[in-house]
């Protein structure tokens, strides 16, 4: 079944990619809700966070630390920033591969919409 983040970690679909490690891609947003809106993924195809087994907790962690390194990277570290993952129809999900969103550059509203 197609996937656009599988196409992406394949290069089957241009995307403005920031770094790749052995089990990760991040890359740009294509429509940008932040002026930074960065997507990391597992190459591997998971499709929510429901999937993921306990055998993917490393895979998790790291995708949370790249994410930290990249806001650190850019100069997010002390003025903030938010990671998100969605989960499903309430939670706004609409790929079904698993990504960790982080957003930076303005203040974000709390609660969320
Ligand atoms: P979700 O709503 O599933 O949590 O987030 C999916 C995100 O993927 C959205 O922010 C959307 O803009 C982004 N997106 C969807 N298709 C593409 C694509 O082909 N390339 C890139 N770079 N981002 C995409
Ligand atoms: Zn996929």
């Amino acid at each position: 079944m197609s996937c656009v983040f599988c196409d992406v970690a394949e290069k089957k679909s241009p995307a403005k990619i920031i770094r790749e490690t052995d089990d990760l891609v991040a890359f740009h947003d294509i429509n940008a809700q932040a002026p930074v809106h960065i997507l990391v993924i597992p190459k591997k195809h998971i499709p929510t966070i429901n999937d993921a087994k306990p055998e993917d907790a490393a895979l998790l962690g790291k995708m949370v630390l790249l994410a930290r390194e990249i806001m650190g990277e850019q100069g997010y570290d002390w003025k903030g920033y938010r990671l998100v993952m969605n989960c499903n129809n309430d939670g706004g999900q609409t790929v079904y591969h698993l990504h960790l969103h982080a957003l930076a550059g303005r203040w974000m509203t709390w609660p969320p919409g």
